[in-house]
């Protein structure tokens, strides 16, 4: 954390930098975690007013739809009732409460991902044969078909438990946490699994022979972020440790 906010008079001069923002090349507001001395605080900015600078989208592996891009303050003015959350120095517990939410989206994307692998996956095994039979008929695949349709109804139960339980209570940092990790890892698994069970049908991308497309490239290559963003899955883990053992033996 870097990004300093200055108090001045009616508010506050925005100076830093500010890496992997989402949808900056298209947004016209942008949420900015800052420091204020020894807190930290968030502020809404107005993108289009002078200072704040947007350089070209990254370039990733994936996830193509989603842009990112650094975003530059230099001395930007954001006005007192421009804070967000309940003062000036909560903006750690504002942030944290939206990543909640955000957890549980990559745990549902996640969930979303593996089926995708899945349904296409399977589907291809009852119509490729080899030695003489279908894919499908081979016992070590339809086991680890078998667990992947377990797997997925868990990871699919595990965060519409956290949307509910974040409905009714207003709080599933745990259930969010597991959700995510759970989710991510399942499309990241079943990505490689259904490449594996496709052969060349799996790897490529479009079969420019017969100008077609095929969905398991892009799947493999989109599902990896989940396990990073948001929180990478290691600290999700500790959020979860944290719930077993207390800060006292986590931190
Ligand atoms: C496509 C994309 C979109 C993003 N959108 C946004 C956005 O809109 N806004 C925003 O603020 N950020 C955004 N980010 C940033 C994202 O949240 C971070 O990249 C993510 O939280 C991981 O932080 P890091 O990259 O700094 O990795 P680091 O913190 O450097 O961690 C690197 C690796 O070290 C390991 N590690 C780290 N800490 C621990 C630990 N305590 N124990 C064990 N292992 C550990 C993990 O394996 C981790 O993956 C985005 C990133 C990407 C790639």
């Amino acid at each position: 954390m870097e990004t300093l906010a200055t108090k001045v008079p009616g508010g506050y001069r925005v100076n830093g930098i500010k890496r992997w923002i989402t949808n900056s090349p298209v947004g016209d507001l942008i949420l900015v975690l800052c420091k204020t001395g020894e807190t930290l605080t968030m502020l809404l900015a107005d993108m289009h007013q002078p200072g704040v600078e947007v350089s070209a989208p990254d370039l990733k592996m994936g996830n193509h739809v989603q842009l990112t891009a650094d975003v530059t303050f230099k001395d930007v003015f954001v006005a007192d009732d421009h804070v967000v959350g309940p003062k000036e120095g909560s903006g750690l517990r504002t942030a944290i409460s939206a990543l909640v939410l955000g957890r549980m989206g990559i745990g549902a994307v996640g969930v979303a991902m593996a089926q995708s692998a899945f349904d296409f996956s399977s589907h291809y095994m009852t119509q490729r044969k080899v030695f003489g039979q279908e894919l499908a008929r081979m016992q070590h695949w339809q086991y680890k078909f078998a667990e992947y349709a377990t797997q997925l109804e868990m990871a699919r139960s595990l965060y519409q438990k956290a949307a509910i339980r974040f409905d009714k209570e207003g709080g599933a940092d745990i259930e969010a946490a597991m959700a995510k990790v759970v989710g991510s890892r399942l499309a990241c698994d079943m990505a490689r699994d259904a490449i594996q069970v496709c052969g060349a049908y799996g790897f490529v991308k479009t079969l420019s022979g017969e100008g077609k497309n095929f969905p398991l490239e892009s799947i493999y290559r989109d599902a990896k972020i989940g396990e990073i963003y948001e929180g990478a899955n290691e600290i999700q883990s500790w959020v979860i440790a944290r719930h077993i053992f207390g800060r006292e033996y986590t931190g």
